[in-house]
């Protein structure tokens, strides 16, 4: 009897080991299902650029001869569900195996481990062998550890790799070059033009059918210019290690007002989708420095992304999911500001990652992180709605690297398991990052009252709200000693102008 074999929407890699001992008469399902669309309302791009990259891996696969059941997401007879149509296919064929590899979300997994029980045919999956390190290495180094340190995971990466190193020791003498990474942008620094793809009859066909199935999503659908096939994904990384990588490190940290991409990849989508392979993508930066087209600062801090932190967010993921998303480390529970769907707020640098993210589905790390993620940690939002929104509006998102990085790094919620402090910041880090403070209608120099800077008051009131949980944190002891310094009056003033500011964006309690 023949093999059903389910490859999901990102898992679009030839080399998917769900295809890899395809035979003739087996039969590969591919699936546009509603309820993998709608669980939480992505951006209307990310649903385009996967169903767009979906039709073309799949007939790239009939091109190499494999037979396909490809059923859109308008098909008649769609029943809604993977389960549903893995149903259909069984029903409607003779298999006596189903084979997938292994989901990149828990909820998924948790499917996919029922499955056996509840179909008719014996269920295979998979271990995603698309990652450099497997989750068992990880678990390995993660093992009798006290800290999960992700350097200290990085420089074994690079040992077992042979990445960036000179026999033992690292290529330049060090493992890591961040120092030279925190630039802001000057104004004299021009940006390289994004060379975009335009859309063929296959995406024009599913931007139609996106437009018209969820209008209400969160994002503008067009233009649209991402590839959508490993050919097209391979010319954007080309594109990226000629003009962007040089100055990668240099401004890595920076922020400008209506600049989405400065120097950064944009290649997140397409390694999570599996249009590109991580050690390929790292293995031609290396070869960049090398052959002298980037600096080792650019070339080190790019592979240690990929590398390091991509890798590590994947196994902190799998090693403490479930419980991992039900931590609340600071107890947050605001509700998530309408703005972070709107864009409407006076905070101009809050108002740049929101359009940025409404016209992309893209923002770049330190938008992520220091801007939506940093005001809503020391806004206190609830981490649910944060992970949620997270999850929604960018492109590259799936829960095994949204979750560590929103609910972990950005949030603080997993209480210090992958940051050894809250990544809070007020006005000044942006005001010197940035050029939004130039354009805000308040004043990043202002501490108190109704103009001044919200990230400022925030940041103290974080501080107080949250003394408890935080001031036994080493990292934290200075500023807890500058807080105790601050007068009574200057508290309260804090705490009103935070409470006052509460009010205004309706997350009050
Ligand atoms: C709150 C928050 C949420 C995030 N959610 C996601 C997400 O859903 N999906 C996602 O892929 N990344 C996520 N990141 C990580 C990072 O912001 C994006 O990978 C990056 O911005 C993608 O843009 P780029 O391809 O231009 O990356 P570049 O800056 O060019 O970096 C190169 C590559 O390194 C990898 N990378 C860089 N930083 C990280 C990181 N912290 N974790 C994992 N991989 C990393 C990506 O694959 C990226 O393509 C999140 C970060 C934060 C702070
Ligand atoms: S003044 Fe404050 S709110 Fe305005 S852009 Fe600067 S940091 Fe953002």
């Amino acid at each position: 009897m023949a093999t059903l074999r389910l490859v999901l929407g990102d898992q679009l890699t030839d080399t998917i080991a769900s295809l890899a001992d395809y035979e003739e008469g087996d039969l590969v399902l591919m699936a546009e299902v509603a309820e993998e669309a709608g669980y939480v309302p992505h951006h209307k791009k990310k649903i385009a650029f996967l169903f767009s990259a979906m039709r073309h891996f799949a007939s790239r696969l009939q091109g190499q001869g494999k037979s396909v059941r490809y059923v859109r997401l308008d098909d008649t007879d769609n029943s809604g569900s993977l389960k549903g149509e893995v149903e259909r296919a069984l029903d409607e064929g003779e298999f006596d195996t189903l084979v997938v590899v292994e989901p990149g979300e828990y909820r998924l997994k948790c499917e996919f481990d029922s499955w056996s029980e509840d179909l008719d045919c014996s269920v295979q999956i998979r271990r995603d062998d698309r990652f450099i390190c497997s989750l068992d290495r990880f678990n390995a180094w993660a093992e009798d550890r006290k800290r999960l340190t992700m350097e200290y995971f990085y420089r074994e990466m690079r040992r077992e790799t042979g990445l960036l190193m000179d026999g033992d020791d690292p290529e330049g003498g060090q493992w890591n070059y961040d120092k030279d990474n925190r630039k802001s942008l000057p104004d004299d620094v021009s940006l390289p033009e994004r060379a975009f793809v335009d859309p063929d009859a296959m995406t024009q066909d599913v931007l139609s059918l996106v437009e018209e199935r969820f209008p209400d999503h969160f994002g503008e659908l067009e233009p649209f210019g991402y590839a959508v096939t490993n050919k097209d994904a391979e010319e954007q990384l080309d594109w990226f290690i000629k003009n962007g990588l040089p100055c990668f490190g240099d401004y890595q940290d920076a922020l400008k007002q209506g600049e989405a991409f400065l120097f950064h990849s944009v290649l997140s989508l397409y390694l999570n989708a599996g249009l590109l392979d991580p050690l390929d993508v790292c293995q031609r930066a290396e070869t960049a420095y090398k052959q002298g087209r980037a600096p080792l600062n650019a070339v080190e801090g790019f592979i240690r992304q990929i590398l390091g932190w991509r890798e590590y967010v994947r196994g902190i993921y799998w090693r403490f999911m479930p419980d991992y998303l039900e931590r609340n480390a600071l107890e947050a529970d605001r509700p998530l500001p309408d703005f972070y769907w709107s864009a409407d707020t006076d905070m101009a640098c809050v108002r740049d990652v929101v359009t940025t993210t409404r016209k992309h589905a893209y923002a770049h790390h330190i938008q992520r992180l220091m801007i939506t993620g940093n005001f809503a940690l020391l806004a206190g939002i609830d981490p649910k709605a944060v992970n949620e929104w997270y999850l929604a509006v960018y492109a590259d998102a799936y829960e095994w690297v949204e979750a560590p990085n929103t609910h972990g790094m950005a949030l603080f919620a997993d209480g210090g398991l992958m940051a050894t402090k809250p990544y809070a910041a007020s006005g000044s880090y942006i005001n010197k990052m940035s050029d939004h403070c130039k354009q805000c209608s308040y004043a990043m120099s202002k501490k108190n009252g109704p103009k001044a800077c919200p990230f400022n008051y925030l940041y103290w009131n974080f501080l107080m709200e949250n003394r408890e949980r935080l001031e036994g944190n080493h990292r934290l002891s200075m500023i807890y000693k500058t807080l105790d310094r601050m007068s009574d009056d200057k508290r309260e003033a804090v705490r009103d102008d935070s409470q006052r500011f509460f009010k205004r964006i309706g997350i009050e309690q």
